[in-house]
């Protein structure tokens, strides 16, 4: 099966393995037809945040577009295409100026991700959750949602990362957050934003993608555009999961997904 794109995808910029070219190589040689890196960008609005080592740093993403740009040259034909994006995490305190400045580069999507509540690092380690009182664990998720919002709310983002990411080390997942996935879904139609059903989710401890099938079911009924993506940090994870992803959407009765090229979204047949 040749799949049709894959965008939300680490290279060594960020906290993927490999560099760009390698990844771009391995997607080509999966036969996916349009392909693209978003390195995380994260510029934290104060102190505490511990970011560093597995984010683009702020001052070199001029070079990161160049570089992408460079393979795009170089190995996009017929049958392959590379796209330029991007995973922002979203602050309320600074995504106005973070926004502006992403404004100079020809990206083609922006992905919108929450890492972070407060300073807590929601998908870092599993040890710091355990630290938390179920009060602590609630109050963590009840940022989260706060924060799907305001990132929603921009209109800036061409889709959302891994919709309920805090389940991620929660075996099974997390229960009692659907009333706030629906209120996300709600939001997230009322801006206009897509959903990506993300597979990472699929080989971490809560052992299901982000969202499940529920929330794709709500999500269809509320006419949200969705896609398919891998968060592959590795070269062999580029299209992981994929098929059993086209058959939770085909589940949930979604017939198209979409792409982006310049930040417009284009659907096209689910398979
Ligand atoms: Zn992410
Ligand atoms: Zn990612």
């Amino acid at each position: 099966m040749t799949e049709l794109s894959s965008y939300h995808n680490h290279s060594r910029w960020s906290d993927g393995v490999a560099s760009p070219e390698e990844m771009y190589r391995a997607a080509k040689a999966t036969g996916v037809r349009e392909f693209g890196l978003s390195d995380h960008l994260v510029i934290p609005p104060g102190e505490g945040y511990g970011t560093g080592t597995w984010c683009l740093p702020p001052d070199r993403l001029e070079e990161y577009v160049a570089e992408c740009l460079y393979w795009k040259e170089r190995l996009d034909d017929e049958t392959f295409t590379i796209r330029i994006g991007l995973e922002v995490d979203y602050f309320e305190e600074n995504h106005q100026e973070v926004l502006a400045e992403l404004e100079k580069y020809p990206f083609d999507y922006l992905i919108g991700a929450v890492h972070y509540q407060g300073t807590f690092p929601i998908d870092q380690d599993a040890k710091l959750w355990q630290g938390l009182s179920n009060q602590q664990i609630a109050e963590v998720w009840d940022g989260y949602w706060r924060k799907i919002t305001g990132l929603a709310r921009t209109g800036q983002f061409s889709f959302v990362a891994h919709l309920d990411l805090p389940k991620k080390f929660f075996s099974g997942g997390y229960p009692s957050q659907s009333s706030a996935i629906s209120q996300a879904l709600q939001v997230l139609q009322e801006c206009d934003l897509a959903l990506e059903l993300n597979t990472a989710g699929w080989a971490k401890p809560c052992g299901e993608p982000y969202p499940t099938l529920p929330a794709l079911c709500e999500a269809r009924q509320l006419g949200l555009p969705v896609l398919i993506n891998a968060d592959a940090h590795h070269p062999d994870h580029i299209c992981r999961f994929f098929p059993e992803a086209r058959q939770l959407l085909q589940a949930a009765g979604y017939q198209q997904v979409c792409t982006f090229q310049q930040r417009q979204r284009i659907l096209q047949p689910l398979s």
